[in-house]
């Protein structure tokens, strides 16, 4: 149920289907361009002002998430714009994204 499940689509941005640029990854581990998700925000959310949630999966957060780069994210979009993403280097980034996601979520850890 994972390895080959790491594919370019997944790092690719939800809101413009591309790499994204300046990427951004946000509490429920979803990653996102810097600008797409300033943007999702930024729209008045009608039903539910002042929460925001995960244009995935519908997660929301109260109040915002502060959005800071993901350096190795970056840095992975990066090099597969440069076509140079090798299969050990993907599988070292999803180790890293999971343990990220782990120390976000403490409780996941069980
Ligand atoms: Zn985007
Ligand atoms: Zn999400």
């Amino acid at each position: 149920m994972s390895g080959n499940l790491w594919t370019e689509e997944q790092f690719n941005c939800p809101v413009c289907l591309d790499l994204p640029n300046e990427p951004v990854t946000i509490p429920c581990g979803h990653s996102y361009c810097m600008g797409c998700i300033k943007d999702y925000w930024s729209k008045d959310n009608p039903r539910s002002p002042g929460v925001y949630s995960c244009p995935q999966c519908r997660q929301t957060f109260c109040p915002k998430p502060s959005l800071s780069r993901n350096t190795m994210l970056a840095e992975a979009v990066e090099q597969l714009r440069k076509g140079a993403l090798t299969t050990s280097a993907r599988e070292s980034i999803r180790r890293l994204l999971s343990c990220w996601k782990m120390n976000l979520h403490p409780s996941l850890r069980s």
